[in-house]
């Protein structure tokens, strides 16, 4: 209890709790879609943030676009699947952001649309290694840097799984497989390193409006997003703002939990 009153008594405010001012960040796949708003969010919230896809052209025009809104953003290249490519991350994000870590946001990740029958080894090795090989190491090598700004809940990873880590989809059945392991991963990291202050949480979202909907047929779009509760797909912004809040001191007593950001699908 000492040690929480101590380290929460910097952000009793309202402003305190409501914000990742002196914060710092790892997004990965931040170029695009819920990746790219998931920087955003946090960086207008007052975090430094490092963001990592494979386009460097693309990072670059975003790195830009993020220098031109003041917001404090920095870039480079990793393919989250490679194990030698998240080490060099991790090495790039202690110069960059000086070796202190708050918060771990693993986002970058594969789909494959196939029917089980069709899915090579290569598919399945490709979907692994990015969705939750690179989760669970990206999170053993925060670790240390996580520790260091740990205590009353102010270090968070946060892991992007997907409802399809719940429901059967037909074609899903690898991407699935991925996305309810990093559920799982979520609740037995979170009771793992509960005891050092790292709160690990994981936010689900349904069908949202990012370049996989774009490529599909919009009355196929349009004929899904009817049969949801809230009747629409939804937006980047909208799984954004979730994952900020777990972030927050304002959740610092919300580890382990997985928070389907769906429009109602999973009830319905
Ligand atoms: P997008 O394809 O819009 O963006 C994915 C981002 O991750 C891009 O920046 C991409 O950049 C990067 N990325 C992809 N693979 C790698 C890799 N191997 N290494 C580094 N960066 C990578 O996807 P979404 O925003 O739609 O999806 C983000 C997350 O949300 C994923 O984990 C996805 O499974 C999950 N999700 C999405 C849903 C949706 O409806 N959109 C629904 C449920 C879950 P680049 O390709 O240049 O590397």
């Amino acid at each position: 209890r000492g040690e929480f009153m101590a380290a929460t008594a910097a952000c009793r405010s309202m402003e305190g709790r409501w914000s990742l001012a002196g914060s710092t960040a790892l997004v990965t796949g931040g170029s695009k879609g819920i990746g790219h708003a998931i920087v955003e969010e946090l960086a207008m919230l007052g975090a430094r943030v490092h963001t990592c896809s494979r386009n460097a052209a693309e990072l670059e025009e975003c790195r830009r676009r993020w220098e031109d809104k003041n917001l404090r953003v920095t870039v480079s290249v990793c393919d989250v699947s490679v194990r030698a490519e998240r080490e060099k991350l991790m090495d790039t994000l202690r110069q960059t952001l000086g070796g202190k870590l708050d918060i771990l946001v693993n986002n970058a990740g594969q789909s494959m649309v196939k029917a089980a029958t069709e899915c090579t080894g290569e598919d399945y090795a490709l979907v692994m290694a990015t969705n939750i090989e690179s989760c669970f190491h990206l999170a053993q090598l925060a670790h240390p840097l996580l520790l260091r700004s740990a205590g009353g809940g102010a270090s968070s990873v946060v892991h992007i799984s997907s409802i399809a880590g719940f429901v059967g989809f037909p074609g899903l059945a690898v991407y699935s497989m991925t996305k309810g392991a990093m559920n799982q991963l979520t609740r037995s990291l979170a009771a793992e390193w509960a005891g050092d202050g790292i709160r690990v949480n994981c936010v689900a979202p349904g069908g949202i409006n990012t370049d996989i909907a774009k490529d599909m047929d919009p009355e196929i779009v349009k004929s899904q997003a009817t049969q949801l509760p809230m009747q629409r797909l939804g937006e980047t912004e909208e799984v954004a703002s979730v994952v900020a809040f777990l972030c927050m001191p304002a959740a610092s007593y919300i580890t382990g939990q997985v928070i389907c950001v769906d429009g109602g699908r999973t009830i319905a």
